[in-house]
């Protein structure tokens, strides 16, 4: 198994990788340590014109192959990555710090995105509409035509396959701009594409100032729709920006999930599957579970049986077969998450487990909060990060109320073994996802997205598919 950092930073552009050159260099951090491990030349407005004539270019190209043709490749690019899965899961882990097992459950979901995609293009039927004899009308489906992708370092590589696998299934051309924390395992993706016969033109991969990049591309006439994974501000920044142009845009934005704990739950068994939950990827999971809201008969059980586990969660490198926690990816979340535990610890919260920073790289510790109150900030701005906030609930009612409460609304979660409660909760809870006894809510079958604040679209499924297509009604007298 590799070990060491072994990428060479690079941009792909107009089908040829781009070295340094006179390029501008950011460094690559491993957070684990915060020493610096690579440079990465970003992208000047020239590379970026450069890039949208050639996305402009491919997406000809690429629209007029068959999709049997398309999917062909798609699936060899699921290979490839599987192959590749030690490498690239290496790369992750010293780029974004979560554990190697994690980093190569990553890289194996993002091959099945490829595998769903290529299939699911396929059934992008159109509909024939009922005409007097000899009059046709019919409605049909096209690509949107060029796309910009933005995507986060939280889960870089299959965020960023989850964009190109249905844009490039739909027909669509794509620049891609991974984040700049994470461009080794972001390459190596493009790499697989690149070797399984996307046509160049066709994708290209850029990096650079984001500000600078996600302005000049969605003011480009040449790109058609905009997709973003990231944080509720920069994807209402992006918005504005897409409405100048009328672009579309599908926008996958932050949340702030609650987690209601009934007291006809399996204690034990919840606690088991909610505390691994809580500290994957260091809670840096735009869904992860956050907001426990517990009935009050089973409260004091309940933290305290999460304040026992989680001072059991094995913190360290990535790499190191032990650890079941890494450091967060970059230098800004250790500081913005201790503020958020310092306030509630202000306000009156209860430190039942961790509550500081770690003593190198970007490390905070695992960390259960007891009666947080109300108007703790924490209580209302996602922590993105390994804290999980505990509050009683008494009735139903209030749960929902308390659940619903922020103006976001991505993913939810509730444990009981009552049916009819089950089904009340799913229809009464405001998110784009609800698990009901399960975390499983991203599979490459189901839409996935917010509602409210949250954002705008869905990923994933034919929902997913659906929003890389424009319709065009063709009527024939
Ligand atoms: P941030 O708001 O600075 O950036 C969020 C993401 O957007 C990053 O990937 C960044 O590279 C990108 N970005 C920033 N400005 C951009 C611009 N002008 N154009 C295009 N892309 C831009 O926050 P951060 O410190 O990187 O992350 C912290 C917050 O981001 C978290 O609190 C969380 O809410 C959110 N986040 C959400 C997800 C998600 O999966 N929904 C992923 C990562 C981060």
């Amino acid at each position: 198994m590799p070990t060491h950092y072994d990428a060479d930073l690079r941009l792909f552009i107009n089908g040829s990788w781009r070295i340094g050159e006179d390029r501008h260099p950011a460094g690559v951090i491993n957070p684990a340590t915060g020493e610096t491990i690579a440079e990465l030349p970003l992208a000047t407005a020239a590379d970026l014109d450069e890039a949208l004539a050639s996305a402009d270019k491919g997406f000809q190209t690429w629209r007029a192959m068959d999709v049997e043709a398309r999917g062909a490749i798609l699936r060899k690019a699921a290979t490839l990555l599987r192959d590749r899965t030690e490498a690239i899961a290496t790369l992750l882990t010293l780029e974004q710090g979560k554990p190697l097992a994690e980093a190569r459950g990553e890289v194996s979901s993002s091959a099945t995105l490829f595998d769903y995609c290529a299939e699911e293009a396929k059934r992008a039927y159109g509909r024939v509409l009922i005409r007097p004899t000899g009059q046709r009308s019919i409605v049909i489906k096209q690509p949107v035509g060029p796309v910009a992708s933005f995507t986060p370092w939280n889960f870089p590589v299959y965020l960023m396959a989850k964009k190109l696998a249905s844009a490039l299934a739909a027909g669509c051309s794509v620049i891609a701009k991974p984040p700049e924390e994470t461009p080794g395992c972001t390459s190596a993706l493009m790499q697989c594409l690149i070797d399984a016969g996307v046509p160049a033109n066709v994708i290209q991969l850029v990096f650079g100032v984001p500000d600078m990049v996600s302005r000049h591309l969605i003011g480009s006439r040449i790109i058609r729709k905009i997709s973003f994974t990231g944080s509720v501000p920069v994807g209402k920044h992006l918005m504005k920006l897409a409405a100048d142009g009328a672009k579309r845009v599908t926008m996958e934005l932050g949340g702030h999930a609650p987690v209601l704990i009934f007291d006809d739950c399996d204690l034990e068994k919840t606690l088991d599957m909610v505390v691994p939950q809580k500290f994957r990827n260091a809670g840096q999971v735009c869904v992860s579970p956050t907001r426990f809201y517990v009935q009050q008969n089973i409260y004091d059980a309940f933290v305290k049986g999460f304040a026992a586990r989680t001072t059991n969660v094995t913190t360290g490198s990535g790499l190191d077969a032990e650890t079941k926690m890494g450091p967060l990816a970059n230098a800004r979340r250790p500081a913005a998450i201790g503020a958020l535990v310092d306030d509630a610890r202000a306000k009156g919260a209860r430190v039942l487990a961790g509550g500081n920073r770690g003593d190198h790289g970007y490390f905070f510790q695992p960390t259960v909060l007891a009666d947080v109150p109300q108007e703790a900030d924490i209580m209302s701005n996602e922590p993105f990060g390994p804290v999980a906030v505990c509050r009683p609930f008494e009735s139903f009612d209030e749960a929902i109320e308390q659940a619903n409460r922020l103006p976001y609304g991505l993913a939810a979660f509730a444990f009981t073994e009552n049916g009819r409660r089950a089904n009340l909760l799913g229809d009464a809870i405001e998110s784009g996802m609800v698990g009901i006894n399960t975390f499983a809510i991203s599979t490459p079958d189901s839409p996935f997205g917010g509602v409210k604040e949250s954002g705008f679209g869905s990923e994933g499924g034919p929902e997913g598919m659906e929003s890389y297509f424009v319709t065009k009604a063709i009527h024939q007298a």
